[in-house]
């Protein structure tokens, strides 16, 4: 219903059965995925890489900016959306890099996500060509990813968190204060960022299988130690892992994931995409 581009877009009907939204410079130069352009109705995709990750056909999108950064209620998710979608591609892993709440959790900490809160902040276009609806969310990831991602993460020799919630606002632009941290974990969320949704309502709008893993750069004790530090001295380094050195827990979770990655339909995400062609703005024999 999103679009109804019947155009190839994929070269040699090359056809990724996963799209991985991630930053993996080592997953494209070790596999050797071939770079190409999707095109979509916000204009085109360049930073889409394609191949055979341990035999699975994939597409991964590097990251989320097309072309420069801009504050996330900026980003344009149904873009990123709809060149997976145009790719052919039915199921997507997002990953992120996160902000930590709870005490007991510190960098490097990985997160298998089931659930999210919305804050909210954030517009998306709508086409209204198309009958609008909202998309249904009482299962916002699909469960059969998110076992995969389970068991993949099982031999991490890193903490991982099953089954968390995501808090999700978006920019301002900022990141949260104490107050917002306390907040958040007082609503039961594990961690907070600014960027999987609305990428999670725009794969159910689309009818498409989501789950998503992040990895905590930051913990409200680091920043608040990063804070001090900067009372004494000129500068001062917030993390004390590299964020690259955090995103290799989650390429090493996808890797796991691609290892016993089978390809087989979902019954229950395409169904959740429900269409709305019912809508009447008053009933017909109302009109004059
Ligand atoms: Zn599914």
């Amino acid at each position: 219903m999103y679009n109804d581009y019947k155009e190839v877009y994929m070269k040699n009907n090359f056809c990724p059965q996963v799209a991985l939204i991630m930053r993996s410079d080592k997953l494209i130069e070790e596999f050797n995925l071939q770079r190409t352009t999707i095109a979509t109705r916000y204009g085109p995709v360049h930073r889409c890489y394609y191949g055979y990750v341990y035999g699975v056909p994939v597409l991964m999108i590097y990251g989320r900016f097309n072309g420069e950064k801009a504050p996330s209620s900026k980003i344009n998710h149904q873009q990123t959306i709809e060149a997976i979608k145009n790719s052919g591609a039915k199921k997507v892993i997002g990953t992120f890099v996160v902000g930590g709440i709870k005490r007991q959790f510190d960098q490097g900490t990985t997160y298998i996500i089931d659930d999210f809160i919305g804050m909210g902040n954030y517009d998306i276009d709508w086409d209204f060509n198309y009958p609008f609806h909202n998309a249904e969310m009482i299962q916002p990831f699909c469960p059969k990813l998110v076992d995969l991602l389970e068991r993949a993460s099982v031999k991490a020799d890193f903490p991982v968190v099953q089954r968390a919630t995501y808090v999700c606002f978006n920019g301002y632009p900022r990141i949260e204060t104490r107050a917002e941290l306390k907040f958040y974990e007082m609503i039961g969320a594990d961690c907070v960022g600014q960027t999987l949704d609305p990428e999670a309502t725009l794969c159910r709008l689309n009818g498409l299988c989501y789950a998503a893993v992040a990895v905590q750069i930051d913990s409200p004790s680091s920043r608040r130690e990063y804070a001090g530090e900067l009372e004494h001295r000129a500068e001062a380094n917030p993390y004390k892992m590299s964020i690259e050195e955090c995103r290799s827990h989650s390429e090493f979770i996808i890797r796991e994931f691609l290892k016993i990655y089978r390809h087989e339909d979902c019954g229950v995400c395409a169904k959740l995409k429900r269409t709305n062609n019912n809508f009447r703005e008053f009933p017909k024999n109302f009109y004059d």
